[in-house]
């Protein structure tokens, strides 16, 4: 891979200043030393990685401040420099974004995958700058693309983290070129054989639909032009291979029944115009009952608009058709970071919440960020040893106000309301698992979380190795280790110090207790006490 130049990263960029410029200059310069002498699993010189990674975030869009920290993001852990440098240098703020990046970096996912949504939430609520989860995201872009060259077992568990952790990140951030991307680069070293077999389908059929589509596509310019519809463009999008091989499954591997593998896509300049193109396409050919969608009144929630529909075309045979403007075009693939391309986040904010107007965004929109702002407040709470509760990262707030403004619509107070009861803290196993508990929860309950027997036989327990007492309160990111003994058993004192109602009926159970009468209530069956 050749080493991306300074130029072409600048190259990307819209309208930058000459502080811009020569900011990143510098960067460049500063991290090609940091990372001398040192090489990539590639045998390449390291430089190339941080580099190619500035030029992805120089792609979507991104201020210079994160095209910087792109470029400085493993100067510190993989190269030799040092923090207090990259501040004297660059700033507070840069150091900050490289911070948060190394930090995220040392969350793992093993392959449980009843812990995947619990890392999701911990990344995103980490990443107390959503710069920060950028800048994971395109370097995660990059490190995926050079994956060929990293050791077997390694090479499995960063695709697959991809697969589980990044991707689907990625999409309910609405950045969906990088979904794909991620998804693509990864999946063949996740499952060799599927992705082969999927690869083979792919290219069966584009070969198929290609001709077709390009007299689709002339006989349109045709029809439209009749409605004095003229400045539009079209393009052809093939399925992914992951999402490919996902609805292949589920269609029990019979490619006839996929409706969507290619697509025709129209942007046009107005929302009105998408819908007179829609009656154009219809009085053209004709389209399969039940599969057209409104995603422009109700959005995804990720925010993503467009018409879909589904017709028949005696050229290509059936055929998707995606009709949407240019700026839901820009949105469906850089997402989130569409709204950053401004020199402040506070801006993109603001015209955040003026695109939720103007495209009338449901108040659904990004309801899956949203709802990590309870968790948050715990998180930033403990993480500025402050008693203040209610404080979460900047930008997720203030997302979650823009949509609040806008939509101020009941639904939203009562899903924050909901919410409130289900502070979650995260904490890990010693092998890195993710666990996600309440708030205030206690050893015990981690020990039931994982298995009632670990919980019925808790001999001591540990904190970031330390010894612990069974009532003491995990915060977020501490490794928790249970030491298990045969003779060790609940005692009734557990009852007041466990907060989780599993491992209260756990310990009930083991003292030989009843359910107190308002739970027994609930059940069905009575319930059955271990001797
Ligand atoms: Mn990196």
């Amino acid at each position: 891979m050749a080493l991306t130049t300074v130029k072409e990263i600048i190259g990307e960029m819209k309208n930058p200043s000459s502080e811009d410029i020569a900011l990143i200059e510098k960067a460049y310069e500063f991290s090609k030393k940091a990372h001398e002498n040192k090489m990539r699993y590639s045998g390449e010189p390291y430089f190339i990685h941080p580099a190619a990674t500035a030029k992805i975030l120089a792609e979507y869009g991104m201020d210079a401040t994160t095209i910087v920290a792109g470029l400085l993001h493993d100067a510190v852990e993989d190269g030799c420099t040092t923090r207090e440098e990259i501040e004297k240098e660059f700033g507070k703020e840069v150091l900050f974004i490289v911070d948060g990046v190394t930090k995220l970096g040392k969350h793992k996912y093993r392959g449980a995958e009843r812990h995947a949504e619990s890392l999701r939430r911990l990344l995103v609520a980490t990443a107390s700058d959503i710069r920060v989860l950028i800048v994971k995201l395109a370097d995660r872009k990059h490190n995926v693309q050079t994956l060929e060259y990293v050791s077997e077992p390694k090479r499995r568990r960063i695709a697959l983290e991809t697969l589980e952790i990044y991707a689907p990140i990625a999409d309910r951030l609405g950045m969906g070129r990088m979904k794909r991307n991620l998804e693509d680069s990864s999946f063949p070293f996740v499952d060799p054989d599927a992705a082969r077999h999927t690869a083979e389908m792919l290219k069966l059929k584009t070969k198929e639909t290609e001709d077709g589509l390009a007299k689709v596509q002339k006989e349109l310019k045709r029809e439209l032009a009749k409605k004095d519809l003229v400045t539009f463009r079209t393009d052809i999008r093939m399925k992914g291979l992951w999402s490919l091989h996902q609805k292949l499954k589920r269609k029990h591997d019979d490619i006839t029944l996929i409706h969507d593998i290619a697509a025709l896509r129209i942007i046009v300049p107005e929302i009105e115009d998408c819908y007179t193109t829609l009656g154009v396409v219809h009085a053209m050919y004709r389209p399969l009952p039940g599969e057209f969608k409104d995603y422009i009144a109700f959005p995804k929630p990720n925010g993503y608009q467009s018409l879909h529909t589904t017709v028949v075309t005696p050229e290509a045979g059936i055929v998707e058709i995606q009709i949407r403007t240019e700026e839901m075009h820009r949105r469906a693939q850089f997402g989130i970071a569409s709204h950053m391309s401004y020199k402040q986040l506070g801006k993109g904010i603001e015209k955040l919440g003026k695109d939720v107007q103007k495209n009338r965004f449901s108040s659904l929109s990004f309801s899956w960020v949203r709802s990590l702002i309870p968790s948050l407040m715990k998180v930033s709470g403990k993480e500025n040893g402050t008693k203040d509760p209610v404080k979460v990262p900047l930008w997720l707030a203030e997302l979650a106000e823009a949509h609040a403004e806008v939509a101020g619509s009941e639904e939203f107070v009562e899903g924050l309301r909901e919410d409130f009861f289900s502070h979650r803290v995260f904490v890990f196993t010693p092998i890195g698992d993710v666990v996600d508990l309440p708030a205030a929860s206690t050893p015990i309950d981690f020990a039931y979380a994982i298995h009632s027997d670990l919980g019925n036989h808790i001999q001591g327990a540990k904190v970031n190795g330390k010894l612990v007492s069974f009532d003491t309160q995990l915060n977020n990111g501490e490794v928790v280790e249970i030491i298990r003994r045969d003779a060790a058993h609940p005692s009734s004192k557990w009852l007041e110090i466990a907060r989780t109602s599993l491992a209260r009926r756990h310990i009930r159970a083991a003292l030989g207790m009843s359910e107190p009468a308002r739970l027994q209530k609930k059940k069905k069956k009575p319930l059955k006490i271990k001797s």
